[in-house]
């Protein structure tokens, strides 16, 4: 367990170090292939993570070992508390697009799906239905949609989550 956490921080380390030199020798504004490609990897070690008190949403590494990571995982190995409050940032997923502060239905909406053990995961390509922005539309679409494929957590609540 260990010998993973320390191979895995040596290798986001070499990741950050790779990419800071290339940033240097092709210059700041110069994006090429290469570059993107490594903001790529980078980028694919981070998921979304929420405070619902705060309405706010950061991007954080989720486990240690990144080359474990699975597409539906349901929650995070490593906790992140909220920089603003000091709550445990839920686990929304790769995919969350966080609502304006002033969203709040679109908020009450996100709390409410992760609540129910929904998660912003998976690739996007599956028939089931997209999940809603509106506190008015979750309800009706959490009962019926008890087999959706983004339904990979079990139950729980934001205040007890800890
Ligand atoms: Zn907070």
């Amino acid at each position: 367990m260990l010998i993973k956490i320390i191979y895995s921080n040596v290798l986001s380390y070499l990741v950050k170090m790779i990419y800071k030199i290339h940033e240097r020798i092709v210059g700041r504004n110069m994006r090429d292939e290469r570059t993107i490609k490594l903001l790529c990897t980078m980028t694919d070690f981070l998921h979304k993570f929420a405070c619902f008190d705060c309405l706010v949403a950061f991007k954080r590494q989720a486990i240690e070992d990144t080359s474990t990571g699975s597409a539906h995982q349901a929650d995070s190995e490593i906790i992140h508390k909220c920089p603003n409050c000091g709550h445990r940032m839920a686990f929304m997923g790769r995919n969350f697009a966080a609502p304006s502060k002033k969203d709040s239905s679109s908020w009450l909406a996100a709390q409410k799906l992760w609540e129910s053990g929904f998660r912003f995961v998976g690739s996007g390509y599956h028939s089931d239905p997209a999940l809603p922005r509106k506190k008015s539309e979750v309800e009706a679409f959490i009962e019926h949609n008890p087999e959706h494929k983004q339904k990979v957590g079990s139950k729980q609540l934001w205040l007890n989550y800890a």
